[in-house]
């Protein structure tokens, strides 16, 4: 077991760290107040490299590890939880989906278009009656000659409206369970596919939560990624890295909260004195630490065990609920300590506050993350699973 990184690791936390200093950091609290973040701000990601990083570089990619990916998520999220989210979504998820499950005519098509930032990419999932319990979802696809038709409603989908892919969810041709469902890419443009309504949401706001509607939608043949009966185990298997991607954005926004508070706290004087002279401060300063290190830990072992883009599921789960609970503690104490500053909007810590709320459900919610830890455990299904 080695806990140092490769001095090639050491140099992209450092080039990632430079670039998010310059390019990222001066502009999140702009992003987040406008909520949104400008297209020529995200094609910068994708010029540095940040996009496609997992992928092979024959669609684009650099063919780096999950590791590394996340080491990138996590510098970035130190500044702007939304940039790294964005990094998520473009090496993880529906990207990961596409590699291992696509044809080889979608890896080239796509996946080449997303390395370069020419195309960006949302995953629908959820539907209004369908989060947690995904395998209930009813967005329906139904064979029409060379295309599927598709009907239904998606929601809280991250980049609605302005990503150009979605890797959407449906039942095909009325199948029941988890048997029926497959996914397939539908394009802006398509007919039939419009973007619904803006959800504005507690942070994360410079990316839109969205709503969106396929009425009749006509979508080839052609761009089906994963047809139904695949086994949904392995089809979710793809979003085991996106765990890990989500887990290491909230870690960035602790650790970016913590280094803050710790700068202001330092020199912040009451009593006539520094306020890490008081033992409080200290205690508290060293709980943010050890719940930082832990989670660290824990994100960087799931990724480390991952292949590509693909990680265990046990382990990303333990990570995500770890991290995404331990955000919130932390950028929570963080706020405490700056005082009625850290409530103001002219601090970043009430921003990173907002922000990291949002991981114990994006994602799959902890509470369903837990559940899969315990089938682990108990080593049978569980009826609600
Ligand atoms: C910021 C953000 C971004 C998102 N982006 C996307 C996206 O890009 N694409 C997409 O498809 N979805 C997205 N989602 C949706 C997300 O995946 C769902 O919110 C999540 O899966 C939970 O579903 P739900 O919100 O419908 O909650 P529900 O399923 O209604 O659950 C409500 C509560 O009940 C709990 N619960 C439910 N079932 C059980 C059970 N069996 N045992 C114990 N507790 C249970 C849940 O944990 C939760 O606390 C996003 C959500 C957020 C907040």
């Amino acid at each position: 077991m080695n806990f140092e990184l490769s001095p090639a690791q050491q140099q992209l936390v450092a080039d990632t760290r430079a670039f998010a200093l310059a390019e990222v950091a001066p502009y999140a609290a702009q992003w987040d107040a406008d909520e949104h973040i400008p297209r020529q701000q995200i094609q910068k990601y994708a010029d540095h490299g940040w996009f496609g990083m997992t992928l092979p570089p024959q669609y684009g990619g650099r063919g780096l590890t999950a590791l590394d990916a996340v080491l990138v998520i996590e510098e970035v999220a130190k500044h702007c939880g939304v940039s790294a989210r964005l990094i998520v979504d473009h090496n993880f998820g529906a990207v990961g989906t596409i590699l291992n499950f696509g044809t080889e005519e979608q890896r080239e098509r796509v996946l080449t278009a997303v390395c370069r930032g020419h195309k960006l990419m949302s995953i629908g999932m959820t539907e209004p009656e369908a989060g947690s319990a995904l395998t209930d979802l009813i967005t329906s696809a139904r064979e029409d000659g060379d295309y599927y038709r598709l009907n239904g409603e998606k929601r809280w989908i991250t980049g609605a409206g302005e990503r150009e892919y979605t890797l959407v969810y449906a039942r095909f041709d009325g199948v029941a369970g988890a048997n029926g469902i497959g996914a397939i890419l539908v394009e802006e443009g398509t007919p039939g596919y419009i973007y619904g309504p803006r959800i504005p949401s507690l942070g994360v706001r410079g990316v839109r939560e969205g709503v969106l509607r396929f009425e009749q939608a006509r979508v080839p043949k052609a761009n089906l990624v994963v047809p139904p009966g695949s086994a949904f185990g392995n089809l979710m298997s793809a979003y085991n890295g996106q765990r890990v991607g989500a887990s290491a954005v909230a870690l960035g926004l602790a650790q970016g909260a913590f280094d803050y508070a710790l700068a202001y706290a330092d020199q912040r004087q009451q009593f006539g004195k520094r306020i890490t002279d008081f033992q409080n401060t200290q205690f508290k300063l060293a709980d943010m630490l050890i719940n930082l290190e832990a989670a660290r830990l824990l994100i960087y072992r799931a990724a480390a065990g991952a292949k590509a883009t693909i990680t265990e599921r046990q382990a990303s789960s333990v990570a995500k609920v770890f991290a995404s609970e331990m955000a919130i503690r932390v950028t929570s104490a963080a706020i405490q300590l700056l005082g009625a500053e850290g409530y103001g909007r002219h601090h970043p810590v009430e921003r990173m506050f907002r922000d990291a709320r949002a991981f114990t459900l994006a994602g799959g919610s902890a509470e369903i993350q837990r559940l899969g830890i315990a089938v682990g455990v108990l080593k049978r299904p569980l009826p609600q699973t």
